[in-house]
């Protein structure tokens, strides 16, 4: 039985239920005005009210956490930065500690058990009418939690990609993982139309970060990535690299890079969850030295392996 705070679910009851209908990775968790109790469902049976303030006003946040074989990676991480997201926007989801046992139960559910995927974990403030104001407090925030089993991006990890520099109009909060992702969905689409795989946001001269990455750039045998702060998504992976970094030897500057002085740098990687460390050979059409992966950037993609590897 899992208490969900303002609800109880007994997943074993919906799993017995469930599981025969169960052939792929269908099964979602909603809590919700609709959906008090909070329950697992097929896909195609939830609902989300148009009166939901994520649909009027993007008024909620998110977090994208993964599974290596089947075992949740940097969980408590990635939970911790979904409270600070939620408590930075003032939206209380009382029982974070569950989502974790929900998103195991997924696993099962789905039939992904030892799969790599991706759990898509989502709350807004809910569903009341349309006023900038905040709902009253009785309002139950949506709970959305999805699985989706990951397609590993072996081309882009082998080959790199091509990015472009895009100015950066996002809002000030880039630290809080806020849903309300306009700029970034205009960015990533004017790279694929300038033929291109990422965008990277500059802000004030700097570049800052990719529309789903961070960035990281090397000069010398120096990591260079921007520092922590409003203006970047503290990614869990770019700990995860920066703990490789000082594990083999690299020296940090955790400092960010001026636009104008790209061309100084001898390469250039994102990382996130579901890249983990991709190498970044073009930018606005110009190559990075020879417009190959970076042998910097390849023994971190092997520490980041072997990291994964010993579990
Ligand atoms: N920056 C932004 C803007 C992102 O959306 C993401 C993906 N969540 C990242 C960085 C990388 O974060 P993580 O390593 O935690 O996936």
């Amino acid at each position: 039985m899992l208490r969900t705070g303002v609800s109880t679910v007994d997943l074993g009851k919906v799993r017995n239920k469930l599981l025969p209908m169960s052939n792929s990775q269908d099964f979602c968790f909603i809590r919700s005005m609709d959906f008090p109790d909070g329950e697992i469902l097929p896909r195609s049976q939830i609902r989300i009210s148009p009166d939901d303030r994520g649909f009027y006003f993007a008024d909620g946040v998110y977090e994208v956490m993964r599974t290596y074989s089947g075992k949740i990676f940097r969980q408590s991480e990635h939970l911790k930065r979904f409270e600070k997201s939620l408590s930075a926007v003032r939206i209380n989801v009382p029982d974070i500690e569950r989502i974790g046992p929900i998103c195991e139960e997924f696993l099962h559910l789905n039939n992904l058990q030892g799969k790599d995927v991706f759990f898509y974990i989502q709350a807004t403030r809910g569903v009341w009418q349309r006023s900038l104001v905040f709902p009253p407090a009785g309002v139950i925030p949506t709970l959305y939690i999805s699985v989706t089993e990951i397609v590993a991006p072996v081309a882009e990890q082998e080959n790199g990609i091509r990015a472009i520099t895009v100015e950066d109009i996002r809002w000030q909060r880039c630290d809080i993982k806020a849903i309300g992702l306009l700029p970034s969905v205009l960015a990533r689409n004017q790279a694929t139309e300038a033929g291109a795989e990422e965008a990277i946001f500059v802000r004030n001269g700097l570049l800052t970060e990719g529309t789903h990455t961070n960035l990281f750039a090397v000069k010398d045998g120096v990591v260079f990535t921007h520092p922590l702060n409003n203006y970047i998504l503290p990614g869990i992976t770019r700990t995860v690299v920066l703990e490789l970094c000082n594990f083999i030897g690299l020296e940090v500057n955790e400092e960010a890079i001026e636009l104008g002085r790209l061309g100084e740098f001898d390469e250039l990687f994102v990382t996130s969850t579901t890249y983990e460390v991709v190498p970044v050979v073009v930018v606005n059409g110009q190559k990075i030295r020879d417009g190959k992966p970076g042998e910097i950037t390849r023994r971190l993609q092997g520490a980041f392996r072997d990291y994964i590897a010993r579990g």
